[in-house]
């Protein structure tokens, strides 16, 4: 398995339109919704195995000028106040600290770091202090992957450093950056993002620093947060406007989705997504999506999503076993071992693994486990 594996296209299934994809998220039985992207996971990855990474999270800063209000992990700067009293106390890690955790991920076999940090002022953070970052990483530790700064971070370095976005991201990968994460997409509709994602990215913006990640050669992951004020056409909207650029570019290398994790948060309050909390305000009574809502999704992305190779299962939000059944609803990967988490963990998922356990749960689930690097090629002796 690679990410060069076969596409839909490639086996020669035809592709979803908009209107059919509504539909079958609409009203498909859910056993069939999963019957039917289960068999395209078989086509496009008939081996007996299923893959998982070893990485760790390392979110270097906290700081952030946005205000969105799903999110627990961020702290205002200095000089900015969202009125919000429950934000943690603000940091930014040393190279030091990051050093001392790439060492840890190093002692557990970890092949791989995601670093991901608040969108931080220029004044707190100089662009120097990212490209030293990287170089820094890839002097001591030359064989990790550095997955990092997801496109609301890079589109922030093309603002606040008065550098065009193609030109950040050739500094960046000139220093060592080697793949983007596609963090902070949520819903890639701007009604939404305008309403729980102040002062980031809009969808253009968005796609616009994944679509030159591409032609400099970076390949880079998707993401989708649901279930929280999107409609089910803007859910497939996103999924529409990833499949337009993938056409273009061919760079995503993985698609993974998870519901939104209201606890605590802004959002999650007032729109009344709180366990026991009967309704919203408004009167109109809110669902979580749950367990049942995420497998639907992840079916319905593996079908409409025709040239993405890999879909992530996403046992952090969902737990273990559902994690597991995913494997049956269109994803073929795990994703990862996840040494360290702090973004979804600050509001309130709490799920962990060790490379044993995932390795345990992909046999309970009937496959072999494989350990992979990012670009899905494996790494172990089978
Ligand atoms: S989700 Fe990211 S961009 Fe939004 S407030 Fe939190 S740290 Fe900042």
């Amino acid at each position: 398995m690679s990410i060069a594996a076969p596409t839909m296209q490639a086996v020669g299934c035809s592709r979803l339109s908009a209107a059919e994809a509504l539909e079958l998220y609409r009203d498909c039985p859910i056993h069939e919704l999963g019957r039917r992207a289960h068999a395209v996971t078989l086509r496009l990855h008939p081996e007996p195995y299923r893959t998982y990474v070893v990485d760790r999270n390392i979110n270097y800063a906290n700081y952030c000028t946005a205000k969105c209000i799903f999110c627990n992990f961020k702290a205002d700067p200095p000089g900015m106040n969202t009125g919000r009293k429950d934000l943690p106390e603000g940091y930014v890690l040393s190279f030091e600290k990051i050093g001392e955790k790439i060492e840890e991920l190093i002692a557990i076999g970890g092949t791989q770091v995601l670093m991901q940090g608040g969108l931080v002022p220029a004044e707190m953070l100089p662009f120097q202090w990212y490209l030293d970052l990287l170089r820094f990483i890839k002097r001591e530790y030359p064989g990790i992957h550095i997955h990092a700064f997801s496109p609301p971070e890079i589109h922030a370095f093309h603002e606040i450093f008065h550098m065009s976005v193609r030109d950040v991201l050739l500094c960046l990968q000139e220093a060592g950056l080697d793949s983007i994460p596609g963090g902070g997409a949520e819903i890639l509709v701007d009604r939404v993002r305008r309403r729980i994602a102040q002062g980031k990215t809009s969808t253009e913006q968005y796609l616009h620093v994944m679509r030159e990640a591409h032609r400099l050669g970076m390949r880079t992951s998707i993401t989708m947060m649901f279930g929280h004020i999107e409609t089910l056409e803007e859910r497939i909207e996103h999924l529409v406007r990833i499949r337009d650029l993938q056409d273009e570019t061919g760079g995503f290398t993985a698609f993974i989705c998870w519901t939104f994790q209201p606890g605590g948060t802004p959002l999650g309050r007032v729109r009344g997504f709180e366990p026991g909390h009967a309704g919203a305000p408004d009167g109109k009574h809110l669902v979580l999506a749950d367990a049942h809502e995420y497998l639907r999704m992840t079916a319905l992305a593996r079908l409409f999503l025709d040239n993405i190779p890999n879909v992530q299962s996403s046992w952090v939000t969902q737990g273990v076993k559902i994690g597991q059944i995913a494997l049956y609803f269109g994803a073929n990967d795990m994703g990862s071992v996840m040494m360290e988490e702090n973004v979804v963990s600050a509001a309130g998922t709490t799920y962990h693994l060790t490379e044993q356990q995932i390795r345990s749960a992909i046999t309970a689930a009937g496959w072999l486990p494989r350990k992979r690097n990012f670009y899905y090629s494996i790494i172990e002796s089978q």
